[in-house]
């Protein structure tokens, strides 16, 4: 099965994926993690990426469709994989239809800016371990300090809210217009995602089933 996810900075879809990765024995891939692991390990396209991503903007297309050319050849690909956070753009989805790539469904995931903003913005992560943290859903039990390693609690640069404001227009004008994309292809599977993620997934397994 070949599938995008598609939905705002924020709205879950790497959580789904790895749902939909463990349950349908995929790959996931998800052009962030490969972007951000390109930076940790300092090579060309990471540093080239890093000031489009602590802005909040999108890398350049050819940037990350040369990425996933190369990772969508790997043998693990073959029988099919999740696309989580790819395409974001028009050019980007017709680059992957244009690589003879046949996507069987592409799940919306949809929830409201305040929404986002506030779960975004709230965000806390170990600056040593990375567990994720959230100032008001998801405490930690000494405030400003991992539970696990007594790391300190920082916020991501792109989860900054002025940042977050700028990723949410980006999706706006760049990404959303993806959604009529794969309407007109019969692929598009729309799925609301501002309730608890245990709901989000029973509504996206029913439409991965439908
Ligand atoms: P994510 O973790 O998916 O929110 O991605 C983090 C950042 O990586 C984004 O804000 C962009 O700067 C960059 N990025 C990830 N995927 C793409 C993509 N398909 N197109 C352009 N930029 C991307």
């Amino acid at each position: 099965m070949k599938l995008i996810l598609l939905g705002a900075p924020g709205a879950g879809k790497g959580t789904q994926a790895a749902v939909i990765s463990e349950r349908y024995h995929i790959p996931q891939i998800s052009t962030g993690n490969i972007i951000r692991e390109a930076l940790k390990s300092g090579t060309e396209m990471g540093l080239k990426a890093k000031s489009y991503m602590d802005e909040g903007k999108l890398v350049p297309d050819d940037v990350v469709i040369g990425i996933i050319k190369d990772r969508l050849a790997q043998p693990d690909c073959e029988s099919g994989f999740i696309l989580d956070g790819f395409p974001r753009t028009i050019p980007q989805a017709e680059a992957l239809d244009s690589m003879g790539v046949v996507i069987d469904k592409v799940i919306d995931i949809e929830v409201p800016d305040d929404v986002i903003v506030n779960r975004m913005s709230g965000r806390r992560v170990c600056e040593k371990c990375g567990r994720p943290y959230h100032i008001v859903n998801l405490k930690p039990k000494v405030e400003g300090i991992c539970d696990d390693c007594t790391g300190a609690l920082i916020q991501r640069k792109d989860d900054q809210i002025d940042t977050v404001k700028a990723r949410l227009d980006i999706y706006h004008r760049e990404t959303e217009p993806l959604k009529g994309y794969y309407e007109k292809q019969n692929k598009l599977y729309v799925v609301e995602g501002q309730n608890s993620v245990e709901e989000t997934i029973a509504l996206t397994m029913k439409a991965l089933e439908a």
